[in-house]
């Protein structure tokens, strides 16, 4: 067996031992004679996953008890949709925060909900390179929430101090960034997360939700869109993913041995330290488009002096071993995305690599 370092921003690399775990008991989940893949979501060994996992999530996470977990479908993406379908009532706006391609998808799903406007930005001539600060941001203090990306996976800036939005409910798409770090939940109205990042296989979203806006969905909505439905219903009202739900659990089970949230952040920085240092000694061949403060710790983006020599390292770099560097198409360069589960050794393999190549170019 030969595994590349996958540096891929998602579906992304899993921790290696919650891979080999789910491997070994694939064909008889704990003696039962039945795989994960084939029991019942309405059984006791289904159960048992579900309620360690969304007990790991609120122990590694610190979710006060105002706030609830939910597991949905449909990714982020559905999100984007079914928060204002849910928190936006009639006559209100919702606030929203434009870094970039995710937070613009958010924008237009909830244009076609109900009405909406952009309360700050992170773009600069053209490009998203920084995440505004507070007093940038034009807050309306009646508006039903204020919407955030926490990570924008794609321009490689994150937030690293949330905005304070008083009595108005924060809600953050953390796909990219959920559990790279402690983070105060009481903060926030809702968070969301796509699993396939930080968090485990493709397939679940993770939602946690102070439980007074769950509350307020609205009956005009259908009860399988509404907050409160899945709430009320432990997230089991219809057959949920039950694989993803035991593989994010085999993650957080992994998460948990490493030492936690407070782990997870040591790690991180040390990974993103590597590669933006390489980046800041020699910036007559490597740049970082984005400003200083808003660097992110998990998708680093960086350029090359040309196309073409962004193109020879992706090439050279997958012979060497490593995978997923291309950056998004629509904003070109490298994008090396170091979620959690990648090793701080494979980052610094790939910093050697990334010398050699300077060296050789
Ligand atoms: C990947 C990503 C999404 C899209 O997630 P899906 O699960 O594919 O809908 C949304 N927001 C952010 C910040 C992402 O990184």
């Amino acid at each position: 067996m030969s595994r590349l370092i996958n540096f891929s921003a998602g579906p992304a690399t899993l921790p290696l031992p919650a891979l080999e775990h789910a491997q070994r008991e694939l064909l008889d989940h704990e003696g039962t004679g039945i795989s994960m893949l084939e029991h019942s979501h309405r059984g006791a060994a289904y159960q048992k996953v579900h309620d360690e996992c969304k007990a790991l999530l609120v122990e590694l996470l610190d979710v006060p008890d105002t706030h609830a977990v939910l597991f949905m479908q449909g990714g982020a993406s559905a999100q984007f949709a079914l928060v204002p379908m849910n928190l936006l009532g009639p006559g209100q706006s919702a606030d929203y925060v434009n870094t970039g391609t995710w937070s613009k998808k958010a924008i237009g799903e909830a244009k076609i909900v109900g009405q909406v406007r952009v309360a700050g930005t992170g773009e600069v001539n053209g490009a998203f390179t920084r995440i505004p600060s507070q007093s940038e941001l034009k807050l309306d203090p009646n508006a039903a929430y204020v919407h955030i990306t926490s990570n924008n996976t794609i321009m490689g800036t994150q937030y690293h101090a949330y905005p304070d939005t008083g009595a108005v409910p924060l809600v953050a798409d953390m796909s990219s960034d959920i559990l790279c770090r402690p983070v105060d939940v009481s903060k926030f109205g809702l968070i969301y997360a796509g699993a396939q990042k930080n968090l485990g296989p493709a397939g679940i979203t993770v939602v946690i939700v102070r439980k007074d806006l769950a509350e307020r969905s609205p009956d005009t909505i259908p009860s399988i869109f509404r907050y409160r439905t899945i709430l009320e219903g432990d997230s089991l009202q219809n057959t949920i993913p039950t694989f993803p739900v035991y593989m994010v659990r085999e993650v957080l089970r992994w998460v948990k041995a490493q030492g936690g949230a407070p782990a997870m952040k040591r790690r991180n920085e040390e990974k993103a330290a590597l590669l933006y240092d390489l980046i800041d000694a020699d910036p007559d061949f490597f740049r970082c488009p984005v400003e200083k403060g808003s660097r992110s710790i998990m998708t680093p983006v960086v350029r090359l002096p040309s196309e073409a020599l962004e193109k020879k390292a992706i090439a050279e770099a997958l012979a060497a071993g490593f995978a997923g560097i291309k950056g998004h198409r629509s904003v070109g360069g490298l994008r090396i995305s170091i979620y959690n589960a990648v090793e701080p050794s494979d980052v610094a393999k790939f910093v050697e690599f990334l010398k050699a190549f300077r060296a050789a170019n």
